[in-house]
């Protein structure tokens, strides 16, 4: 493939193909065996670097597959062979406006660095997914990325008040601005939030800030049984609206704890971490009925600190779950998530598909968002564990989505999960969203392979 003209129209160095550097930007973090192997990678440095692009690639009817950090795990930013991947992780300004409480970012900036640029004026960007430090906020928006405050706070969408957008064949549109209200013509930033790259390469995002988070009150609580820490999830969430609710297993408990030996108890069979940053006094008060409500579910241990290092210490245990677990071998991630009646019906049936398949499956959770993680870990060596390993895999789908749930709270679809879309969303929605993707993208040339 000639890249000539290509390459004279885009910023210096910004066209890679040099082989072990196109290696490095086949998969994600879901690491999918399968990947392609693309053509030129673009390290777009500017809007004009990703519309000259994608009207390069438009008129030839290469496919593209847009990129950020490369954190996501649902396999929506593994490239195709005989495509571009077009990565905006150099496109790093941010400009914060104290006044509207609003930023605007490039993509390329990661989650934690958008963070740091907002508390510098005193403000808060309260998205926080536990991969904040490694994944960029292009992505937060292409996935709609949770976290763990957002039990809270609200997902990615919820402050996302607009954007720059370039779309398949090169145009650029600007979508919403700074504005808190706005009901001027269809909601269109919100289609763009969680597209997973299927209908544009997000170029720029104005984003609403809080002010500070006022200090927060942790609760840690250990329980002999799952059904246990369910009911207790139901009774904190039943009473108020904690900053932070977030469920370990036993398998998780002892991975962390291999890794950062922080004393957590070893035996328990699941241990939550609940948060409240309520104003002043009323953080105490809430963390004291989230005590309350562990204890009458017939909590093992309860403990409570005010102490910002000491809760810290634990909700970052929390974040380092899934890099512990995948110690134990190869993963396939799930992000299940249920209406929080049914948490329980998906905890405690995730761990008889795990007994009845023979596969080690932990589960960690955003738990007040209902939103569930079940790790199921295999090795890949092993084809007869892979297999079984697989077959957890669509049964979990299967059993969220008949608990009326779904089959990704936050990860998105991306190409591990689009098989069970359908049964989701149904006909009608499919083929609706299909209409959508074919008027966006006629000729499918933007992330072909994945959601749909
Ligand atoms: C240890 C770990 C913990 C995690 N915890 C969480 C969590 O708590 N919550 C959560 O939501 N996620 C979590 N994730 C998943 C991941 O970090 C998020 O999905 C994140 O939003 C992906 O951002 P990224 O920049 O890495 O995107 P990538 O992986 O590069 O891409 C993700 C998707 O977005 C598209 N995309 C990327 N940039 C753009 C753009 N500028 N325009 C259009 N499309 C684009 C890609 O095509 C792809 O479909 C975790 C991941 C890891 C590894």
């Amino acid at each position: 493939m000639d890249f000539h003209d290509l390459i004279d129209g885009l910023s210096d160095g910004a066209v890679v193909t040099d082989p072990d550097l196109l290696a490095s930007y086949r998969q994600d973090w879901a690491r999918d065996p399968d990947a392609g192997t693309p053509l030129a990678v673009v390290r777009a440095t500017s809007t004009d670097d990703v519309a000259r692009t994608l009207k390069w690639a438009h008129d030839r009817r290469i496919p593209v597959v847009p990129r950020g950090a490369g954190s996501g795990l649902s396999g929506g930013a593994t490239a195709v062979d005989g495509g571009l991947v077009l990565c905006t992780e150099r496109m790093r300004a941010i400009t914060v406006d104290p006044v509207t409480r609003t930023a605007v970012a490039q993509p390329g900036l990661l989650n934690a660095e958008v963070k740091k640029a907002v508390a510098e004026h005193g403000l808060w960007y309260p998205p926080d997914p536990s991969s904040f430090e490694i994944c960029s906020i292009g992505g937060n928006a292409a996935t709609n990325a949770g976290g763990l405050c957002c039990v809270k706070y609200g997902v990615t969408t919820d402050y996302v008040l607009g954007m720059e957008v370039v779309l398949a064949d090169g145009t650029v549109v600007r979508l919403g601005g700074p504005r808190l209200k706005d009901s001027a013509g269809l909601s269109l930033t919100k289609l763009f939030v969680g597209s997973e790259g299927t209908l544009g390469v997000i170029t720029e995002l104005t984003l609403r800030l809080l002010p500070a988070q006022p200090p927060q009150h942790t609760v840690v609580a250990t329980f002999a049984s799952l059904t246990d820490a369910t009911a207790a999830i139901l009774a904190i969430t039943g009473e108020l609206r904690p900053s932070m609710l977030e469920f370990m297993d036993s398998v998780s408990i002892n991975a962390v704890e291999d890794e950062l030996r922080m004393g957590l108890d070893r035996k328990a069979a699941a241990l939550l971490v609940a948060r409240s940053d309520a104003p002043g006094e009323f953080a105490g008060r809430e963390a004291a009925i989230m005590v309350a409500a562990c204890e009458k579910a017939g909590a093992t241990e309860v403990f409570q600190t005010a102490d910002a290092e000491e809760g810290e210490a634990f909700a970052a245990a929390r974040r380092f779950a899934i890099p512990a677990v995948e110690k134990l071998g190869s993963l396939l991630l799930e992000d299940v998530g249920v209406p929080l009646p049914r948490l329980g019906d998906l905890v405690t049936g995730v761990a008889a598909i795990a007994e009845h398949n023979q596969v080690t499956v932990s589960v960690i959770a955003h738990a007040g968002d209902g939103n569930t993680h079940p790790l199921i870990v295999h090795d890949p060596a092993d084809a007869a564990m892979t297999e079984r390993a697989h077959q957890a895999f669509g049964e979990i789908m299967d059993l969220a989505i008949a608990l009326g749930g779904t089959i990704t709270g936050e990860h998105g679809v991306g190409r591990l999960k689009k098989a069970w879309l359908p049964d989701q969303l149904g006909p009608d929605v499919m083929a609706l969203t299909h209409r959508i993707k074919d008027a966006l993208d006629p000729h499918g040339i933007l992330n072909p392979g994945a959601v749909l």
